[in-house]
């Protein structure tokens, strides 16, 4: 079977990223979360780390930039394209969907699905509230939630148009919408 190649997708305290480890258990592929990256130099204290803290401490984004040449960097290594990936926290914006056609292009590589996670803004407002974590102010919260509705939401269509997207109901427990992706995995295998 060839490498499956995914993008997840869906709002802060969407589950994206307890999601994401089980579908990369499921499938053996490589789980790439920009944000895990970006937390690793902030606590290796790397210059990128010492850029992006402030910045994620304020709910803010990351520059298109610096996250396009991250994830470029992170494509060249080869236990991706034996194992394929599911990216996480990234595209996050246009311009960094577009970055991603053009490195996806020039390995020869294609996507196969993009997943959108969909959980209403009440309920991950207030999972985020409860899991207390440490950039996950009420302000952050706020600012993140405004960005993913302009920035991030737009990136809904994009994919569509290329017929990638499967939106998936992430409102239930673990398990039920494991299942859900796990059928709309499935459905475009
Ligand atoms: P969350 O889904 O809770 O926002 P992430 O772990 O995906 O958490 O990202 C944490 C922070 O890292 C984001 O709020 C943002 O500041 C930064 N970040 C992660 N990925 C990107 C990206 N692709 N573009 C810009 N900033 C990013």
């Amino acid at each position: 079977m060839s490498a499956l190649r995914m993008v997840i997708l869906g709002r802060q305290g969407s589950g994206k990223g307890t999601q994401s480890l089980r579908i990369c258990e499921a499938h053996g592929c490589i789980h790439v979360s920009t944000g895990d990256m970006l937390r690793s130099a902030v606590a290796q204290g790397t210059e990128l780390g010492l850029q992006a803290s402030k910045i994620m401490d304020a709910g803010g984004l990351v520059s298109d930039e610096i996250m396009n040449g991250i994830v470029a960097e992170r494509f060249s290594h080869s236990d991706i394209s034996e194992h394929g990936v599911l990216l996480d926290g990234f595209p996050r914006t246009v311009d960094q969907a577009n970055a991603l056609e053009r490195i996806l292009g020039s390995l020869s590589q294609d996507l196969r699905i993009a997943l959108n996670l969909d959980v209403p803004i009440e309920i991950v407002t207030q999972r985020m509230l409860d899991r207390r974590r440490e950039d996950d102010t009420p302000e952050a919260i706020r600012r993140r939630l405004e960005l993913y509705e302009t920035q991030t939401a737009p990136l809904l269509d994009w994919f569509t148009s290329r017929d990638l997207l499967s939106t998936i109901d992430g409102v239930g427990t673990e398990d039920e919408v494991f299942a859900r992706i796990d059928a709309a995995i499935g459905a475009r295998s």
